[in-house]
């Protein structure tokens, strides 16, 4: 429930120190978190440091951040890839998941390694997107729509519109099971955790979470199913109870596995394809609910799952222990070689991406969940719009190519800046404290 002192709603900035003031009073700093944290043994350092020292470091700085954090708990607090193996050690019911996701926003306000990020983030999206998709598909995903009463808000986040396919597919299966439902997601519908986690600014962070949530709610639905694992960790974990809301809030496979025998009545069209499905580790039971739809398709042989580490790829989560990735991604990799599958299965939107230009390199399909679904309800499948560009290098003609989508959009840019830019746009560069020329600034 909301928290109200003299009818004044709680700021993200109380609430959160609020949060601080709780880790700080029942964390008894055993250590067994970072003991059982799968990044340690990949980095020297943390490998070498103790436990205790490295979780006392974390908490140290949250009392006074005005001292940079040591060197070992800093290394600690960026590598959490967020897999919540954590979680269940924890002998007195604290999430060091989520303890890190605070931490990580204090880190942010005081080292801005990512500035203007949410500035930058949003015109990158809306370029891609223009570069994909006519402006009707392209507004269904990005523009506000107006409040209407609906059974359930699919909610896409800010960055799974950058790969429009998965969602449209997604969308697809919520029609044929005759949902009543609207689309809200991009930047103008963001959950927030840009702004708090990787900017710092919790002020505009609380505002843009709180706005989310109040649109959410003026369509008045019993459920709002969301796509991204980063969104629902921050609206679901990381700031639970900051605003109370009148709907359930889950992710679309739970909704679609509570109506699985619908589905498998649906499911008309045989698939005959040998796959592995890549899921994580973290979120662990949308990767089950995953593996469960894929289950019940007709005709589909599930060679393997392998599990990677963090909640989702990206450098949001996976990319942060680059060195235990790689090594898991390997065996993924292999595993699709060796067994000469016809695809691999991704999750989420930034696991498509990647795993996309890894099977291009490697010689092997990646299709998402959500398209797999679509051809067993004897559907076509939206096409992978990015699949023109991805691997591409001469941007000018990639401009040139998309010069007609990008202008229908209303993307007016110099088609020589847009082509100088685009390296950094396909590479996500903003993640990194990079896309400068996007800053507000310059
Ligand atoms: S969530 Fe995973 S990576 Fe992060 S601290 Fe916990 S165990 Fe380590
Ligand atoms: S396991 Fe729990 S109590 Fe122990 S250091 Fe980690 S967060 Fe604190």
């Amino acid at each position: 429930m909301e928290t109200q002192q003299n009818n004044v709603p709680q700021t993200l900035t109380s609430f959160y120190a609020h949060a601080w003031e709780d880790l700080l009073s029942n964390c008894t700093r055993c250590g067994k978190c970072v003991e059982v944290c799968p990044v340690v043994p990949f980095d020297a350092t943390l490998a070498a440091a103790q436990p205790v020292d490295v979780v006392t470091g974390v908490l140290d700085f949250m009392k006074d951040s005005s001292q940079p954090m040591r060197e070992d708990s800093a290394l600690w607090t960026y590598q959490c890839n967020g897999c919540d193996e954590c979680i269940p050690a924890c002998p007195v019911d604290i999430n060091p998941r989520r303890m890190l996701m605070l931490a990580n926003a204090e880190v942010s306000a005081k080292t801005h390694p990512t500035p203007h990020m949410f500035q930058k983030m949003a015109r990158a999206i809306r370029i891609l997107v223009s570069m994909q998709l006519v402006p009707e598909d392209a507004a269904r995903l990005l523009k506000l729509k107006k409040p209407k009463d609906v059974d359930v808000v699919f909610f896409t986040g800010c960055n799974p519109v950058r790969t429009p396919q998965l969602l449209f597919n997604a969308m697809s299966v919520l029609e044929a099971l005759g949902v009543n439902y609207e689309v809200m997601g991009g930047p103008a519908s963001c959950c927030g955790v840009i702004h708090s986690k990787w900017e710092g600014d919790l002020q505009r962070g609380g505002k843009v979470s709180e706005q989310t949530l109040h649109r959410f709610g003026t369509f008045n639905p019993k459920t709002v199913l969301n796509w991204c694992p980063s969104c629902s960790i921050h609206l679901t974990e990381t700031i639970k109870d900051y605003r109370s809301v009148s709907f359930d809030f889950d992710h679309i496979t739970k909704f679609l596995i509570e109506r699985e025998d619908e589905l498998h009545k649906l499911f008309t069209t045989p698939v005959n394809m040998r796959v592995v499905v890549h899921t994580h580790h973290g979120m662990h039971d949308v990767g089950q609910n995953v593996m469960r739809l894929m289950r019940a398709i007709p005709g589909l042989t599930i060679v393997d799952e392998i599990e990677e580490p963090g909640y989702m790829c990206g450098v949001s989560s996976a990319e942060r222990a680059p060195a235990l990735k790689e090594q898991v991604r390997a065996q993924t990799i292999a595993r699709c070689k060796q067994d000469d599958v016809d695809a691999l299965v991704s999750l989420y939107h930034a696991c498509h991406r990647q795993l996309a230009s890894d099977g291009k390199t490697h010689g092997f399909q990646v299709l998402n969940y959500a398209d797999l679904l679509v051809r067993a309800l004897g559907m076509e499948p939206y096409a992978d719009t990015l699949e023109q560009f991805r691997g591409r290098t001469d941007y000018r003609e990639m401009v040139r190519e998309a010069a007609p989508l990008l202008e229908a959009n209303g993307i007016d840019m110099d088609p020589d800046e847009l082509a100088r830019v685009l390296p950094e746009i396909f590479a996500m560069a903003e993640w990194r404290g990079g896309l400068c020329s996007f800053s507000p600034e310059e």
